[in-house]
């Protein structure tokens, strides 16, 4: 059985952006990567830990294939 991931967060020092992630596999797919800040562009992400929350709804995300429910 393979073990999951455990999901992450990018964080925007510069204005506090920030976004979790929760990878199906070791591999990372497109989805899973961020680059630049989402919202300032600044390059230079943090990647830390999320709080419980965070984790949960990017799990959840990630199981219902990143498509919001009923759709
Ligand atoms: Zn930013």
């Amino acid at each position: 059985m393979p073990i999951r991931p455990r999901p992450f967060t990018y964080r925007c020092d510069e204005c506090g952006w920030s976004a979790t992630v929760a990878p199906v596999s070791d591999a990372l797919g497109p989805n899973d990567i961020h680059h630049r800040c989402g919202n300032c562009g600044n390059p230079a992400l943090q990647r830390g830990t999320p709080s419980r929350l965070q984790a949960l709804i990017a799990t959840l995300k990630r199981d219902l294939g990143g498509r919001p429910p009923g759709m």
